[in-house]
């Protein structure tokens, strides 16, 4: 579960599969960007020509939905792994970015973006 699961424990487990396969030789950043960028499109497809659903998922396509979204997981916590980069704190960073780019009282309910 979430509230147990660790970003280290995660990235240990990601780690741990693609050893055993002798995979990393193959997580060279352009390759990881590139199937990150592939597992996006594929959880973007499940909603391809789909009536608006107004948010609404079956349990089939929300199963399919949360493969993919692990998908999209499994290699960003590939791509830190293979530059050693901490991504808990990659993303504390980014979020105090996007605070001072997005103020809570100029963007709050509001869509745009710049
Ligand atoms: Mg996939």
């Amino acid at each position: 579960m979430d509230s147990d699961a660790t970003v280290g424990e995660l990235r240990e487990i990601v780690a741990k599969f693609v050893g055993e396969r002798d995979w990393e030789k193959y997580h060279r950043p352009k390759d990881l960007a590139m199937a990150l960028s592939i597992e996006a499109a594929e959880l973007l497809e499940l909603f391809l020509w789909e009536q608006d659903r107004g948010g609404a998922m079956d349990e089939r396509l929300a199963e399919k939905a949360k493969d993919e979204l692990a998908d999209v997981m499994i290699y960003c916590l590939s791509f830190a792994n293979a530059q050693g980069w901490d991504l808990s704190d990659a993303v504390k960073e980014k979020v105090r970015k996007n605070e001072k780019k997005y103020p809570a009282n100029e963007y709050r309910g509001v869509a745009r973006m710049g």
